[in-house]
């Protein structure tokens, strides 16, 4: 039996493609953002949040760790990330709820008995099932199971991508899908390199070539003030997606900041912590400047 790693299932989610969707979060992306709004969804396998803040200090966890992972050093709790095997008995017994495991082993049979609860309001909100994460193409031959299955049921199915994946992946995944929603995050390819971690030239190929061969995509441009707000790269987004076959929808998402306790718990650095949030009369200005492309924009998912 395949299994895939998930952090989350969303259910009743309204920003994820058409009507009532249950989204599935998939671990592991191979972008590096610094904005992140989803840190958790980076790293490929099962993590460990613990939150100071919450602790009571019973050392519950301690007492009960078969591994002797957890340990207290100057009065403060630490996981020996060589010693734990990942059995969660610590984040079992802590009634405070301060340790926490990020990313659960799920098969397609168990993510599927989720989804199927909710059928009848994909049926009336004409929604479905959305494959976010993470980047769920990093986890390709789970991901076609699933979305096999959710086939088997007719359900609609919307794959969130970064597009950062080889071509022939990405077609397999388009047979059997329904809608995408690819990120465009910037035109150039330096600042795209810098600002994520990857270039964009195989992104942008494959949004042509997806658009070419008559997939329905909803292109989703994060708004990151410092990175890709500035005019020039305004009109080159505008200009590339009206050249695109068949000429998708635009999606604008404005930087936010929901995922500053995220990162604290994770222990990582939030590289976004002085990015300002854009203004809502910015948000306008640029959805102006992209109609002019004449092009539907959206501001929000
Ligand atoms: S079990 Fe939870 S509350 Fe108790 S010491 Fe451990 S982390 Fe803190
Ligand atoms: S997950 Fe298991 S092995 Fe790891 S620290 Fe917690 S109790 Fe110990």
């Amino acid at each position: 039996m395949q299994t895939g790693i998930i952090f989350d299932i969303k259910k009743f989610a309204i920003h994820d493609g058409p009507g009532i969707r249950t989204t599935v979060f998939f671990k592991g992306c191979p972008l590096s953002c610094r904005w992140c709004h989803n840190p958790e969804g980076i790293g490929k396998s099962t993590q460990r949040i613990y939150r100071r803040e919450r602790c009571i200090g019973c050392k519950e966890c301690i007492k009960v760790c078969p591994n002797s992972a957890v340990v207290e050093k100057e009065k403060r709790l630490h996981w020996i990330a060589t010693d734990c095997n990942l059995c969660k008995t610590c984040a079992q017994v802590c009634t405070a709820e301060a340790v926490e495991f990020i990313g659960r082993t799920m098969s397609v049979d168990e993510i599927m008995a989720e989804i199927a609860k909710d059928t009848v309001f994909y049926n009336q909100s004409h929604g479905g099932v959305t494959i976010s994460g993470g980047e769920p193409l990093m986890q390709t031959s789970f991901l076609l199971k699933l979305l096999d299955a959710c086939g088997e049921l007719d359900l609609h199915r919307a794959v969130d991508t970064c597009g950062h994946t080889d071509t022939q992946t990405l077609l397999r995944v388009a047979s059997r899908t329904e809608l995408f929603l690819f990120d465009l995050k910037h035109m150039d390819p330096a600042k795209h390199y810098r600002y994520t971690g990857v270039s964009n030239e195989m992104i942008l190929t494959n949004l042509i070539d997806l658009c070419q061969r008559g997939a329905r995509i909803i292109v989703r441009v994060p708004l990151i003030p410092g990175f890709n707000c500035d005019e020039e790269n305004i009109e080159r987004t505008g200009e590339f997606i009206a050249s695109l076959t068949g000429v998708p929808q635009v999606n604008l998402l404005p930087f936010h900041r929901t995922a500053v306790t995220k990162y604290k718990s994770l222990e990582l650095e939030n590289k976004a912590i002085d990015i300002k949030l854009p203004s809502k009369n910015y948000l306008e200005t640029v959805a102006r400047r992209l109609e002019h492309y004449d092009l539907q924009v959206k501001i929000g998912g």
